[in-house]
């Protein structure tokens, strides 16, 4: 249940920054998730909706950003790759250059609350 506890993160995040701005309302949410983070972007969401139930949260909208990985490699690439998107369950990234795998992940773990919308008490 790795999106159920992600989830879990985030809506205390959430919720704790909305406290501390005095908000009575959250509005929207806006999530980094690293494409290497294996989670699945519309369970993150659901969770998200059923979590936030009966907290400040309840009715806000949940954007999600999926973020690409990005990596630093021995022979000098320095970009994007692509994830294998058909094996969810163990993304192989390769360096698009020269097809190695020696190489520092600089993007694509994340997974951050971005930016939160509120409605503040008058
Ligand atoms: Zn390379």
């Amino acid at each position: 249940m790795h999106e159920l506890s992600m989830a879990d993160a985030i809506v205390r995040t959430v919720i704790d920054a909305a406290e501390k701005n005095d908000a009575v309302e959250v509005l929207e949410v806006t999530v980094e998730i690293g494409q290497l983070t294996l989670l699945n972007p519309e369970q993150i969401i659901f969770m998200l909706e059923v979590l936030s139930e009966g907290t400040i949260l309840e009715g806000a909208n949940f954007n999600l950003e999926v973020v690409p990985a990005e990596i630093e490699c021995e022979c000098g690439y320095e970009g994007v790759v692509e994830a294998d998107e058909l094996d969810h369950l163990a993304p192989v990234i390769s360096c698009p250059e020269c097809g190695g795998h020696e190489f520092q992940v600089r993007a694509g773990r994340e997974c951050n609350v971005k930016n939160i919308k509120i409605e503040k008490k008058e």
